[in-house]
């Protein structure tokens, strides 16, 4: 077996990950997700870890491999690990750098998918390499699942896994992926590391009004178009109360006390500005939103159509999904009914027990400036197919962001420039340290992390701003 060097392999295989064009387009197709699979089940094939790839459809590949090293303990339910393999498109001439070339450049990979998340499925690849190859057993089972189709909703990665091999999956008490992980500097003793315990649930919604067709010069007190534009207008303008999940308020005191400010929740992207982007999931998270995002009516100018219809995209706090449709309901009025096309549960989760512990050590033990604080994500991520199998999810993909920076490096804009990426190792903590998980334990929301390391965590490489 070759020596290992999990800090330098971290870095060549985001590369090659990044070098295999991935790109989602949703129902437009997508590419390169068969190709990622045999790419990362050949790495493990290398250490001896045998994989399974399974297809939705054709080439859409989805791989799991069971990691039951000799000495983990097999009476512990496996934790789950994953990652996805597909990005989102890039447009070649917006970038700075080649997206698809995984050029390493002043210390950092670049390319499309180096952030999202082809640097945590590389981090987790090389970890646990580096664990088989220097005879390092997880304490538990370790299942990893490289999946496609995040990008697109998941329908074809992990909700098809979950609808149809749910035993791969259900033996799983808790998971570990995207989004959370990333830094927000303070000062230079300070940094908050934010974990994804909670994400927003999603209804896309139609909105139906029919009227009474005709013709155009005519009086018509039940016009179809009049009366659905009025219930968008009434949606648009609505102000959503405030509905602050534990994870956002655990969130927003950890920033109040970091920063010594104090946040006016009824304007929080102000409150927040020098956050950057994040200032404004936070403020997307602050209550339910529903968005007008689709009008279709008529077919020519002075016909009245029978019928009109709009698109609403509309997000609920976990706990408040029968919330939104009620007063979505209330406010369309009797002339124009709603549809929903497609829900999405919201997922939550406590900030607590011995793998949360396990994160906030291995933070620690990485940036003794850490400071690990739960946050509710506004998206959705492969953690909703969990979760509905009764997994506790948490977004961990450690990424150290420079100190200057005002923007939260999310790699899915489709015309920012490249993003960087610094790679760790820190997945080895959670690997080695996660036990049973531990619900009765006291909740440790926005303390600082003890600087102790558990047991068997180990960081070739570091979480560190560049
Ligand atoms: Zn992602």
């Amino acid at each position: 077996m070759q020596p290992s060097d999990p800090a330098r392999e971290v870095t060549s295989i985001c590369s090659d990950l990044i070098r295999i064009d991935t790109s989602n387009h949703g129902p437009q197709g997508s590419k390169g997700e068969r190709e990622a699979a045999e790419y990362l089940a050949t790495m493990l094939d290398e250490v001896g870890i045998t994989s399974t790839i399974l297809e939705s459809e054709p080439r859409r590949a989805t791989l799991v491999a069971h990691w039951e090293p000799e000495g983990c303990d097999t009476s512990l339910p496996p934790l789950l690990i994953h990652g996805h393999t597909d990005v989102v498109p890039a447009e070649p001439a917006d970038w700075q750098v080649d997206p698809f070339a995984g050029e390493v450049r002043d210390g950092c990979v670049w390319g499309r998918g180096a952030v999202d998340m082809k640097d945590f499925d590389a981090m987790v690849l090389s970890v646990i390499r580096d664990r088989v190859r220097t005879g390092r057993p997880s304490r538990r089972p370790i299942r990893l699942i490289f999946t496609a189709d995040e990008e697109a909703g998941s329908g074809l990665g992990a909700k098809w896994l979950v609808e149809n091999h749910p035993e791969l999956i259900s033996d799983c008490s808790e998971a570990i992926g995207e989004v959370g992980g990333f830094s927000i500097t303070v000062r230079d003793d300070l940094r908050l590391y934010l974990i994804q315990t909670a994400e927003k649930g999603l209804s896309w919604l139609k909105l139906i009004a029919d009227g009474t067709a005709g013709h155009g010069s005519m009086r018509n007190p039940d016009n179809a178009v009049t009366n659905l534009a009025a219930a968008v207008a009434r949606i648009g303008a609505h102000e959503w109360p405030q509905r602050l999940h534990p994870a956002q308020k655990a969130f927003l005191a950890a920033v109040e006390d970091a920063f010594e400010i104090t946040i006016d929740t009824g304007n929080v992207e102000e409150s927040l500005a020098r956050l950057g982007t994040v200032a404004r999931m936070v403020g997307a998270t602050m209550a339910n939103s529903a968005n007008p995002t689709m009008l279709q009516a008529g077919y020519k100018v002075n016909v009245i159509p029978g019928r009109a219809t709009a698109g609403i995209d509309a997000r609920f706090i976990p706990g408040y999904e029968q919330e939104l449709l009620d007063t979505l309901t209330e406010l369309i009025g009797p002339k124009v009914r709603l549809e929903v096309e497609t829900t999405e549960i919201a997922v939550e989760t406590e900030f607590a027990g011995a793998l949360v512990e396990a994160m906030q050590a291995c933070l620690a033990a990485e940036d003794p400036a850490a400071q690990a604080v739960p946050f509710l994500m506004s998206g959705g991520t492969d953690a909703k197919g969990w979760s509905r199998l009764g997994v506790r999810c948490f977004g961990f993909s450690p990424l150290g962001c420079r100190p200057t920076s005002t923007s939260w490096p999310c790699s899915t804009g489709l015309t920012s420039g490249f993003r960087w990426s610094r790679l760790s190792s820190a997945p080895a903590s959670w690997i080695a340290s996660s036990t049973k998980p531990d619900h009765q334990r006291r909740p440790s929301m926005i303390r600082r992390p003890r600087r102790t390391r558990l047991v068997g965590a180990e960081f070739p490489a570091r979480i560190r701003p560049a």
